[in-house]
């Protein structure tokens, strides 16, 4: 299966992400822990993404581009992937429709989860990671809703976005991604 998993900031998609790679079998994509080891090991693209991580805006999209190209071609991609944080622009989506029209690999679903801006905000104040400083967040979470909202009816059009409530326990909320899963690999 080939999913992308879109959601605000500190909606869960970590969390459920993990679960869903141990269920499904597919290799989790996060561009995040990719920019985050880039800028450990100081590589040229970790330097440059480290300016735009630290002001909680969106890295440029030739830079994000260039990171996952490479990496869906890979052999731990072909049994199929969960991209978690990626698209998170129109550019981007429209970009990875591309690559994927090439490789001849439809996506599968797009899944979105959705909680409540305030009740982002809390989450994440409580988190204590270096993006989490509250002028940060709130940078992350305008971001969110100026670029990445719009995808969802980019892909509501194409027929793919299934809307999860991400409200709950971990283990409720993972219960309503595998029947939205389940229910679409009988189809
Ligand atoms: P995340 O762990 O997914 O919340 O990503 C942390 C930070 O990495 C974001 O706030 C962005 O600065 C950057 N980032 C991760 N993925 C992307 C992406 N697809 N496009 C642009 N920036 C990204």
């Amino acid at each position: 299966m080939r999913i992308v998993f879109i959601g605000p900031p500190g909606a869960g998609k970590g969390t459920q992400a993990e679960r869903m790679i141990d269920r499904f079998g597919i290799t989790h994509l996060s561009t995040g822990d990719m920019l985050r080891a880039a800028r450990q090991a100081k590589t040229e693209v970790g330097c440059k993404a480290d300016e735009y991580m630290s002001a909680g805006q969106l890295v440029p999209d030739d830079i994000i581009l260039a990171v996952i190209a490479d990496r869906l071609t890979q052999d731990d991609c072909q049994g199929g992937y969960l991209l978690d944080g990626f698209p998170r622009t129109l550019g981007q989506a429209e970009a990875l429709d591309r690559m994927l029209v090439q490789q001849q690999t439809p996506l599968d679903v797009v899944l979105e989860l959705q909680v409540a801006e305030d009740e982002l905000f809390s989450r994440l104040a409580g988190r204590g990671r270096a993006d989490d400083k509250p002028e940060v967040i709130r940078q992350r979470l305008v971001a969110y809703r100026q670029q990445t909202q719009p995808l969802l009816e980019f892909y509501g059009k194409q027929g793919l976005l299934v809307s999860i409530d991400g409200l709950g326990t971990p283990e409720d909320i993972f219960e309503r991604i595998t029947a939205a899963l389940d229910a679409l690999e009988q189809d």
